[in-house]
């Protein structure tokens, strides 16, 4: 099947977020650099995460100077900063050629959750979500989704930022190389040095990225956006599910599983009328056990001219109590910062801007 790894015109992944210690430490030493001065560049990031190259001033101005002509720090601006009723901030960031991505901090109790983006728009546009109403603008290239991690972080402050989800605008998976570098930069320890465990990606099921993505070696969390326990009602639901079968995506789903040791998050969003009846919830059960999974059950956050609304609190808890009652281990997620466009892509309509999805992770 085709994913749409073909960009629209990505930028040049030519900025500082985009360098691992290697990629760095080679141009420096092509400057005739000594060795340590990688080492000191990527702790002024990483570790004293300073924002300017003025900052670092164990450095000389001239290589200063260098650096900030060839490999540019943040590139974002922020347009936007907007925080809700439940203490979620959510930033607006404008890129260079005039595209957005807004990143999102989620706290809940002690753990301060950055919620990403991997692309401008999205290529598959379900039927439910405001991202991929206008189809794809581009890529953002791993520099780029790195910098979102890092503006909430900044945010995060004195709490320490404990994980990062990329439930935000697109799917990661067709934007496979630089999600998977980004993951890599997030968990390293030279880098965000967030635990492996700590670190979602959520896809709406590409089965040859998945079972990629398990021989990574990465401990990841894989959450794959199923909302439908049936080919057909999938089908109606996500565009790219006429290209996949739930039988692939639960065998690649078993190959995750096979390959990392974790399970998959099983991602369910209810929708009233439509994917909430009992015998969705019993086909769920079903076909749940078919993998390693646990389920979590996303009450649909409304979007201005979807026809599609949120279930009863009724029904969401028969829904729960019917999967829990045939030993399904699922959980009700809220979705957060309602009061301030919560909806995936909701924001970017009303703004001109892009949008991200929030709920809270699982912690396992
Ligand atoms: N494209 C990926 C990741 C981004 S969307 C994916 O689809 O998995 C992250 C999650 O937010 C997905 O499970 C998606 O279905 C869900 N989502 C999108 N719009 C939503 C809405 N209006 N209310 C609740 N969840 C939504
Ligand atoms: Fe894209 Fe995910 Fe939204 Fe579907 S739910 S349109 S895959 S962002």
């Amino acid at each position: 099947m085709t994913t749409s790894e073909n960009p629209k015109e990505t930028p040049a992944s030519n900025g500082l977020f985009d360098q691992t210690p290697e990629t760095l430490s080679e141009l420096l030493k092509q400057w005739g650099e000594p060795a340590f001065r990688c080492k000191q560049i990527v702790e002024w990031v990483y570790e004293q995460g300073v924002t300017t190259y003025d900052e670092m001033t164990n450095l000389s101005k001239s290589l200063r100077l260098l650096l900030a002509e060839t490999l540019p720090f943040y590139q974002s601006t922020i347009v936007k900063d907007q925080c809700a009723s439940d203490g979620t901030r959510k930033l607006l960031l404008a890129w260079a050629d005039g595209a957005t991505s807004e990143c999102v901090m989620i706290p809940d109790g002690v753990r301060r959750t950055a919620c990403i983006s991997t692309q401008v728009g999205c290529p598959v546009g379900c039927v439910f979500c405001a991202s991929g109403l206008d189809g794809l603008q581009r890529q953002l290239t791993a520099g780029q989704i790195i910098e979102q991690a890092m503006r909430v972080r900044e945010m995060a402050q004195a709490d320490r930022l404990s994980n990062v989800v990329f439930m935000g605008l697109g799917e990661p998976l067709s934007n496979y190389a630089n999600t998977v570098h980004a993951v890599r930069t997030i968990n390293a320890e030279w880098g965000l040095n967030i635990g492996a465990r700590k670190i979602t990606v959520s896809t709406v099921g590409l089965p040859t990225q998945m079972r990629k993505l398990a021989d990574e070696k990465l401990q990841i969390t894989l959450a794959l956006s199923l909302h439908a326990p049936n080919d057909e009602l999938r089908r109606e639901l996500i565009p790219w599910a006429d290209r996949v079968t739930i039988s692939e995506l639960v065998d690649a789903a078993n190959y995750y599983f096979e390959k990392t040791g974790r399970e998959v998050t099983l991602e369910y969003i209810l929708l009233g009328g439509k994917n909430d009846s009992r015998e969705c919830a019993r086909d769920l059960a079903k076909m749940s056990k078919w993998m390693r999974s646990n389920i979590n059950l996303i009450p649909y956050n409304p979007v201005d001219g979807l026809p599609f609304e949120c279930p009863a609190d009724e029904t969401v808890e028969m829904f729960h109590s019917m999967l829990r009652e045939r030993g399904v281990n699922a959980h009700v997620r809220a979705s957060r910062g309602s009061d301030i466009d919560g909806a995936c892509g909701q924001l970017r309509r009303r703004e001109g801007s892009d949008f991200i999805s929030i709920t809270t992770p699982d912690e396992s």
